[in-house]
């Protein structure tokens, strides 16, 4: 077993990451299950793969599971669903010492999470996730939100869960283009901020894609660790450091927004496209050598993951995809701020790159 301590918001917590988790949760989770009822949120696929390994466990210390149970998907991140699980929440007598557990991906995480920061202006909670990116990104950090029509993750907050337990049997179920998705995340620390992290996953990125189990756990813990070491440093995203975690966001984004964000791409998928393009457009201003961007490359497109614009089949120009960058930035005399690279492991928070420049970039790409 892996475990990553957590220090944030003056609190630490640990991160473990191993297999069989699950079916132990109850010795796991031990000290956060003080009463004999345990609330936990899941989502419809987690429940069905996983819920008779939490079930049982829980059976076996006398305790009894109370299920919460959400449609898969990014609409239960709603403001209905947020006021039916308070509801449900205060209805089963939880209080601000108690523990929820969220089972499933990044959209349970982020739901139970924003529920317990304000229900009785907050409760603790356990985050169980069942997705690669979940277990390397969305469970890390304390971000939690629910989507408005206005946009994604507009309403929410910081709340910390108190225990992360990242059962890598769960990704076995996975879909195999949601691990691939997840693991888009996964090479971004690398290319972001480790090189010899980005070396090692180019040796043992299909290692890691077929589960097995030493590298995937070293894939793993060492995407969380490098998480939280960046958000330690820029706990609510004010000196910039935590920006680097948007490296191929931003490309991501928009190629996300121009199919409409549905399963045309997956965000993983868009974010994979998008460090391409970052390491690309980086090559093009001089930063990074075009060998170095041809390897990002390379390791996006050995993951099955898509390193071409032209793969999507878009139907639209340089200036619509930068013009779909506006929604997400704030523009500064027509330059935006931008993720690039000096070097594989050496992302940097570029000030100057104008909106004409992007769009000129990618009539190239398309
Ligand atoms: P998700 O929760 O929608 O899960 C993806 C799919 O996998 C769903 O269909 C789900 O039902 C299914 N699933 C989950 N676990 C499974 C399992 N073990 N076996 C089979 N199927 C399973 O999506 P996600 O990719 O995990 O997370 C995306 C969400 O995370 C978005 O809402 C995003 O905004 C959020 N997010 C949050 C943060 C943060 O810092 N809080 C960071 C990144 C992403
Ligand atoms: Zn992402």
């Amino acid at each position: 077993m892996a475990v990553i301590p957590v220090e944030l918001a003056g609190r630490s917590y640990e991160v473990r990451v191993a297999r069989g988790l699950l079916s132990d949760i109850a010795q796991e989770a031990a000290p956060f299950l003080r009463k004999p009822r345990v609330p936990i949120v899941v989502d419809a696929n987690a429940k069905a793969h996983w819920g008779s390994a939490v079930e049982q466990s829980l059976a076996s210390a006398g305790k009894e599971p109370r299920w919460y149970e959400v449609a898969s998907g990014e609409g239960s991140k709603s403001w209905e669903n947020l006021a039916r699980l308070t509801d449900w929440l205060l209805a089963e007598g939880v209080e601000r010492g108690d523990h929820v557990l969220a089972l499933g991906g990044g959209v349970v995480g982020d739901l139970t999470g924003f529920a317990c920061a304000i229900l009785k202006r907050g409760c603790g909670f356990v985050q169980l996730p069942t997705t690669l990116l979940a277990q390397v990104d969305s469970s890390v950090g304390g971000k939690t939100a629910i989507n408005t029509p206005a946009g994604k993750n507009l309403v929410g907050a910081f709340h910390q869960p108190s225990l992360v337990l990242a059962d890598l049997d769960t990704l076995s179920t996975l879909p195999p283009r949601e691990l691939r998705a997840g693991y888009s995340e996964v090479l971004k620390y690398g290319v972001l901020g480790d090189a010899t992290f980005f070396d090692w996953l180019v040796e043992k990125g299909s290692d890691v894609l077929s589960l097995e189990d030493a590298a995937l756990e070293q894939a793993v813990a060492t995407s969380v660790a490098a998480k939280a070491r960046i958000v330690a440093e820029d706990e609510r995203e004010t000196s910039g450091a935590r920006a680097l975690l948007n490296l191929g966001h931003t490309f991501g984004h928009a190629l996300e927004a121009e199919t409409g964000f549905s399963d045309r791409l997956l965000h993983g998928e868009g974010v994979a496209l998008g460090m391409v393009l970052a390491a690309r457009y980086s090559a093009r201003r001089g930063e990074i050598s075009r060998e170095d961007a041809a390897r990002v490359t390379r390791a996006v497109d050995a993951a099955g993951l898509p390193a071409e614009i032209a793969a999507l089949g878009l139907d639209c120009d340089g200036r619509t995809l930068a013009d779909h960058m506006l929604h997400d930035k704030k523009m500064d005399a027509g330059t935006l701020p931008f993720i690039l690279l000096r070097g594989i492991g050496e992302a940097y928070l570029a000030r100057d790159v104008e909106l004409a420049d992007i769009a000129a970039f990618l009539d190239e790409q398309i």
